[in-house]
């Protein structure tokens, strides 16, 4: 953009200069509607998430057989939610402000195959390709046990099809191992920001990794390409991908029923607030959906990004969605938070779920290790940096009296608040690269 188009935009939008000068900001979305209202933006609807509730049943007695590891859970892959009082405390005396309520934690981080919130999304459209696939060529009809998919002609059968994708490494680690293990011929693309240790794990499953110099935007226009010239060769495209969104949006109902399970109250007196990182925007947009089918206006859903790549803030806030990226800004997009390190909003997302936002902010790196190292501290539990990105969240939210006296939060009413981070990655960092995370935190 030329110095002129960026100064006219910071006259239209005044925040765009501090985020220009990467402080850590916060804004509340004054788009912000009911679930009434906002719903017919998005276009997917509850049946369409029943739908994927239902596709990620008939695959469980699969996922008992191919991973052992979800037959605590009878084949459905979900995550823990942790009370983390510690913290709470911690963070009330680092932002000095009063946090009332509880502080909980959804453990995405943790959950199986790929220990990021990814197992959810990637995981779900990789099998709904295969099922489609299956169903056609006459293999596989919906009420068959689907265990038979975990044999050698089915892999032989999704040998004979490629799939492609491009990553900043965590959707890579579950659409590479999700395809290998199905026998698809499957390669990654990964930006700079992605580990040596996940492209590592995946070429041990067999999964053609390549590695891009550039960022996301990069490696996904890559993997676009390849896919282009092969009609057997399915590409999954993190940046508009419906079906991606819908497998991350099954955590609404699952939320809802671990809560009623643990007796956490969600109404108009009790409101949930939940602070999800964002990258492109499929993970946060696609479980923020599906929160508001199951919570409806009682649930409050805010968006966290690096200060460094704050590409769902800039798209939203300016209205340009995928018609600017942070570089355009002068930006540069280099994070610790490699889950987070997106230039450019998906086109779809943003649109999509402008009006059931509640706001969105940005947090710097080092804020984001400290955090990384107190959690380790006061609660013994382990993520990647990104994932300390909702960590602020509560904090926020409890310092900003305009938005609790816009939605009508009285003091009373937060005494009752459930404030959940979702903790998005980390539960796979191998022990060394977790000791240079810690190491990093200057606490
Ligand atoms: C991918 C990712 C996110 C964000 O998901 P998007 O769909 O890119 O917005 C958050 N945290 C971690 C650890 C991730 O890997």
């Amino acid at each position: 953009m030329k110095k002129t188009e960026i100064d006219k935009l910071i006259t239209d939008y005044p925040l765009v200069k501090n985020l220009i000068n990467l402080e850590e900001v916060t804004w509340f979305n004054p788009l912000s509607t009911t679930l009434e209202q906002g719903l017919p933006y998005v276009g997917l609807t509850q049946e369409d998430v029943a739908e994927a509730e239902a596709r990620l049943q008939r695959f469980a007695p699969y996922f008992c057989q191919a991973f052992p590891e979800t037959q605590k859970t009878q084949g459905i892959i979900e995550s823990e939610i942790v009370a983390i009082p510690e913290m709470q405390k911690t963070l009330q005396q680092r932002y000095n402000c009063e946090i009332t309520g509880r502080l909980l934690l959804k453990k995405d981080s943790h959950l199986p195959i790929s220990g990021s919130i990814k197992a959810r999304g990637g995981i779900y459209e990789v099998l709904t390709h295969a099922e489609k696939l299956a169903n056609q060529a006459g293999l596989l009809s919906e009420t068959d046990d689907y265990a038979k998919l975990f044999s050698e002609p089915f892999r032989e059968f999704f040998g004979r099809y490629r799939i492609a994708v491009g990553s900043t490494g965590n959707l890579g680690m579950s659409i590479g191992i999700m395809s290998a293990k199905l026998g698809f011929s499957v390669s990654v693309h990964m930006s700079a920001d992605a580990r040596e240790w996940k492209k590592k794990k995946l070429r041990e499953h067999g999964v053609n990794v390549v590695e891009y110099e550039q960022d996301y935007g990069v490696a996904v226009e890559q993997g676009r390409k390849q896919a282009e010239s092969d009609p057997d060769c399915f590409f999954i495209d993190d940046e508009n991908s419906q079906t991606l969104f819908l497998g991350y949006s099954v955590a609404g109902n699952r939320l809802k029923q671990q809560f009623a399970e643990q007796n956490i109250l969600v109404d108009e007196d009790h409101p949930l607030f939940v602070y999800l990182p964002c990258g492109v925007g499929g993970g946060p947009g696609g479980v923020a959906f599906g929160l508001k089918l199951a919570f409806g206006d009682n649930v409050h859903c805010i968006f966290a990004e690096p200060t460094h790549s704050p590409c769902m803030l800039l798209g939203v806030y300016t209205q340009l969605h995928d018609n600017i990226s942070v570089q355009d800004l002068g930006i540069d997009n280099i994070t610790a938070a490699d889950g987070l390190a997106v230039g450019r909003a998906s086109g779809f997302v943003g649109r999509a779920m402008e009006h059931l936002l509640d706001g969105f902010y940005t947090l710097s790196d080092s804020e984001m290790y400290d955090l990384l190292g107190l959690l380790a501290l006061d609660e013994g539990i382990q993520l990647e940096p990104s994932a300390l990105a909702g960590m602020p969240g509560a904090a926020r939210v409890t310092s900003s009296p305009d938005y609790l006296s816009k939605h009508g939060f009285s003091p009373e009413k937060m005494k009752n608040a459930i404030h959940l981070v979702w903790a998005t990655g980390g539960g796979m960092v191998p022990a060394a690269e977790m000791s240079k995370y810690l190491a990093t935190a200057k606490i």
